[in-house]
C-alpha cells in the first residue's frame, strides 16, 4: 500500500469532479492520503474530506503564503480547533506550516511569527508537523532546533546534501514526488537515489507538482504508484519494497496516522 503524504484534495481545481477523483484514488494502490490545511477557512473542509474517503487523514495549520491574509487571532482559533481535533482519529498533525522566501513580497517577519507559534503548538500537543520549505531551509532548521517538535515532514524537499542530513537529524522525513520524475532535476534525483530509504516519504502535492508525463495537467493521488515506480527505478529497488518502506516511514513520522492505517 502507498500513502500520499501531501495532497490538497480540497483545492478548487477538484470542485467539478472531486467524487470521481476520490473513486480513482480508492481504486488505485494508494491506501492513505494526508490532506494538509493551508488557512483557517479550509480547516473544516479538509476534516470533512478526510472523513469522506477510506484512508483519509488531515492536518491543521496556516501555510506561509496565507499568513498575510490571516489574523493573529487565527492562531488562538487554531489551538482550540486542534484541541477538539485531538478526539478525531483522522487528525494527524500540524500543517501545512513553514517559510516561503521565494516570493519576494511576502512578509518574512510575519511568516516567522506564524511558523514559531505553530511549532510551539505542535510541541504542546506532542504532534508532528508538515512543512513547506522554499528557499528557507536554514531558518526552518533553526525553528526545529528551537521548538523541537516530535517529528516532521519537509514536503517537496529541495535542499543540499548537508541540509538533508540536518533535517534528518531533527527527526524529519523528506517528501519526494513529481519533481524527481523530471530528468533535469539532477539534484533532487540524486538525493532520492542516495538518501537512506527510511528517511523518505512519497507525495503528490496534488493538484500541483505534476510528474513529467502529466505536466502541466492537474495532478492527483492516483499518480502516486507511477511516482513510486520512478523512485524504484532511480534506486534500482523493488517497487513493493519502496511502497512498504515509505508507508512505514509515514506512519512513524505521523504516529496518529499509524494508528489509523
Ligand atoms: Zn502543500
Amino acid at each position: 500500500m502507498l500513502i500520499d503524504s501531501h495532497c490538497h484534495l480540497d483545492a478548487s481545481e477538484f470542485d467539478l469532479d472531486r467524487d470521481q477523483v476520490i473513486a480513482k484514488i480508492v481504486a488505485s494502490e494508494v491506501g492513505g492520503c494526508v490532506i494538509p490545511a493551508v488557512v483557517a477557512s479550509n480547516w473544516g473542509s479538509v476534516a470533512k474530506l478526510a472523513h469522506q474517503m477510506p484512508g483519509g487523514a488531515y492536518t491543521l495549520g496556516i501555510h506561509p503564503l496565507f499568513v498575510r491574509n490571516s489574523h493573529d487571532t487565527d492562531l488562538i482559533d487554531l489551538e482550540k480547533t486542534i484541541d477538539t481535533a485531538m478526539h478525531d482519529p483522522r487528525f494527524v498533525g500540524v500543517g501545512e506550516i513553514g517559510l516561503d522566501y521565494f516570493e519576494p513580497d511576502h512578509d518574512r517577519d510575519r511568516q516567522w511569527l506564524f511558523f514559531q507559534a505553530q511549532l510551539k503548538l505542535a510541541k504542546a500537543f506532542d504532534l508532528p508537523v508538515i512543512m513547506h520549505v522554499r528557499r528557507s531551509q536554514d531558518m526552518i532548521l533553526k525553528g526545529l532546533r528551537q521548538f523541537k517538535p516530535r517529528s516532521a515532514i519537509a514536503h517537496a524537499f529541495n535542499g543540499s546534501d548537508q541540509q538533508a542530513a540536518m533535517f534528518i537529524e531533527q527527526n524529519c522525513c523528506l517528501g519526494f514526488g513529481g519533481a524527481m520524475t523530471f530528468m533535469r532535476a539532477l539534484q533532487i534525483r540524486r538525493l532520492a537515489r542516495e538518501l537512506g530509504l527510511e528517511h523518505l516519504v512519497l507525495e503528490t502535492d496534488a493538484p500541483d507538482i505534476s510528474p513529467e508525463w502529466l505536466h502541466p495537467a492537474r495532478n492527483d493521488s492516483s499518480h502516486l504508484p507511477a511516482i513510486a515506480n520512478c523512485l524504484a527505478q532511480l534506486r534500482g529497488d523493488d517497487v513493493v519494497h519502496i511502497a512498504n518502506q515509505t508507508s512505514a516511514n509515514c506512519r512513524r513520522v505521523l504516529p496518529r496516522l499509524g494508528l489509523l492505517l
